[in-house]
C-alpha cells in the first residue's frame, strides 16, 4: 500500500482542504508538539519524534488530532481571535457579492458595514414616503422594466411573476438595492435577478427595526448554526410588533 492510499483513506474531507479550520489547525499543531516533548521525557528523542510524525500527520490528513476540537475552539476562543485567522465561512454564500460593500463577516455571522447601515436608513425613509416605483422594482432586480400588480406585492418582469413577502420586505430590498446600485459594487451588478432576490433576502434579516414603521420586529423562530469554531443564529421568520406585518419568512427555504 502506497503512502497516497494510506492517505486517503485517512483523509476526512469535511476536515481538510477547503474546509480546513485555521484556527483548529493552529491549536492542535501546538498541542502535538507539547505531546511530542512531553513523550521525549520518557521515551528519548526518538519517542518523541515519532509522537511529533503521527501527530502532525493526523491533523495534516484529518485536520485534527484531538476529536472534538472544532467544538472546543468554538467554546474558547474568543471571536476577535477567530477574526485575526480570518474566519470568514460565517458569511452566508448569497452574502458574498455584497462583502466589503454591504456586509463584513465577522465570526457570529454576517454584519452590516456601519456605512452602508446608515445609507440603507436613509433609502428606506425616502422610500418609505415616496413609495417603491417600478422603476425601483427593475433596479432591483437589474432588468430593464418590471410592473406592478395592483393589489399584490408583486411584479410582471420579462414575462414573469415576482411576489414579495408584504410591503415591508419590498421595501427593505428595494432601498438595499438602491444603495447597492449606487455604491457601484461590481459583484452585485453580474448577479442574475434570482441571485439577487436571494442576496437581498439574506440582509434583509440583518434589519433590525420594522421598515414600514420603523417598529421593533419580533423574531420568532430562529435557527442556531454551528460551523467549525463558532455558531450563530439566524433568523427564519420575523414580524414587526407594530403593525404585525411579517418581514421575513424562511420556513421553506432551510
Ligand atoms: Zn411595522
Amino acid at each position: 500500500m502506497s503512502i497516497r492510499s494510506v492517505g486517503d483513506r485517512l483523509r476526512r474531507p469535511e476536515y481538510t482542504g477547503e474546509n480546513r479550520c485555521l484556527p483548529c489547525t493552529v491549536v492542535n499543531v501546538c498541542l502535538t508538539v507539547v505531546a511530542a516533548a512531553a513523550a521525549t521525557v520518557p521515551l528519548g528523542p526518538p519517542g518523541g519524534l515519532a509522537v511529533l510524525l503521527v501527530g502532525l500527520g493526523a491533523v495534516y490528513f484529518r485536520g485534527y488530532l484531538v476529536p472534538g476540537t472544532p467544538t472546543l475552539t468554538m467554546r474558547y476562543f474568543p471571536p476577535w481571535l477567530l477574526e485575526l485567522f480570518g474566519k470568514e465561512l460565517e458569511l452566508r454564500e448569497t452574502l458574498v457579492p455584497v462583502k466589503g460593500v454591504a456586509v463584513r463577516a465577522t465570526a457570529e455571522g454576517g454584519r452590516l458595514i456601519d456605512s452602508f447601515a446608515d445609507a440603507w436608513d436613509d433609502r428606506i425613509e425616502r422610500m418609505r414616503d415616496a413609495g417603491v416605483s417600478d422603476d425601483d422594482v427593475a433596479t432591483l432586480l437589474g432588468v430593464e422594466t418590471a410592473s406592478s400588480v395592483s393589489g399584490d406585492v408583486a411584479y410582471v418582469v420579462d414575462g414573469g411573476l415576482r411576489r414579495w413577502l408584504s410591503e415591508s420586505a419590498l421595501l427593505a430590498d428595494a432601498a438595499a438595492a438602491a444603495v447597492l446600485d449606487a455604491r457601484g459594487g461590481e459583484a452585485w451588478e453580474a448577479l442574475s435577478p434570482d441571485e439577487r432576490v436571494a442576496t437581498l433576502r439574506d440582509l434583509r434579516k440583518l434589519l433590525t427595526y420594522c421598515p414600514r414603521c420603523g417598529g421593533d420586529l419580533d423574531e420568532e423562530e430562529t435557527e442556531t448554526v454551528e460551523t467549525c469554531c463558532t455558531e450563530s443564529e439566524r433568523v427564519l421568520m420575523a414580524t414587526c410588533l407594530d403593525c404585525d406585518v411579517r418581514l421575513i419568512e424562511d420556513l421553506g427555504e432551510r
